[in-house]
């Protein structure tokens, strides 16, 4: 089975129509949470992704946060306007679909999470925390995002070993027997690795490999209608950066 992985879209409808595009013949599709927040259309991206075939879902910190399950107090201020600016955009209909996501989810081959294990509002940004999330799992491959950047460790079955690589341009990470990966395939909608690009995933169950691939999509159109919702000036910019 072949599913297409998208992770962090952040209301960018743009974006994540840029990516779907590619995944046209996809059948199946992993959503690793942040399906809102910081972005201008969050009703529109939930309703896209709800609609998707095959669909497996899980929440991130900011689905959670647009439904008041997530304490604000975490965020910096950008990020809370962002978030009560979201929450005032959801219909009921999408703040259930919010409410209904698991915290972890399984496919053959992999576990998904938004962030580290146990903990998945937790982050994983080097090997020390890697090991942690490693010592959580038993598949193949662990998928998150989180970070929204995108990248790859990976560690041999009982070694404390790891070892980190980016996947900024993109990238195939082919499970070798006695090897277990933690793949981040990166930010549809707010990508933070320099790389502006919309970031997604293809993760092939039988073949256990995950691909990563990066998409341009028109940045300059959600930053308009950003600027139009009254959105923080520094979420605008960063997408052109990529930071
Ligand atoms: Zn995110």
């Amino acid at each position: 089975m072949i599913y297409g992985v998208i992770s962090d879209m952040h209301a960018s409808l743009e974006a994540l129509e840029a990516v779907l595009a590619e995944l046209s013949a996809v059948e199946r599709f992993l959503c690793l949470g942040d399906l809102v927040g910081y972005g201008p259309d969050p009703e529109a991206c939930v309703e896209r992704v709800r609609s998707l075939p095959g669909l497996v879902c899980i929440a991130g910190n900011h689905d959670l946060a647009a439904i008041g399950e997530f304490d604000l107090s975490w965020f910096n201020p950008y990020a809370r306007a962002a978030a009560e600016w979201t929450a005032k955009q959801l219909s009921a209909g999408a703040r259930q679909y919010l409410a209904s996501l698991p915290r972890v989810e399984r496919v053959r081959g992999a576990v998904l999470a938004h962030g580290a294990l146990p903990d998945t509002m937790e982050y994983v940004t080097s090997c020390q925390e890697a090991r942690l999330t490693f010592a959580e799992f038993d598949s193949p491959f662990c998928l998150i995002g989180h970070t929204h950047v995108a990248e790859v460790y990976r560690q041999r079955e009982g070694s404390e070993n790891c070892e980190q690589a980016s996947l900024f341009s993109g990238g195939e990470v082919e499970a070798e027997a006695g090897l277990r990966y933690i793949v981040n395939c990166g930010s549809v909608g707010q990508p933070r690795d320099g790389n502006a690009k919309a970031s997604y995933g293809i993760y092939d169950d039988e073949g256990q490999k995950v691909t990563v691939r990066r998409v341009e999509y028109p940045i300059g159109q959600v930053q308009e209608k950003m600027a139009k919702a009254g959105l923080p000036r520094s979420l605008i910019e960063r997408l052109t950066a990529g930071r």
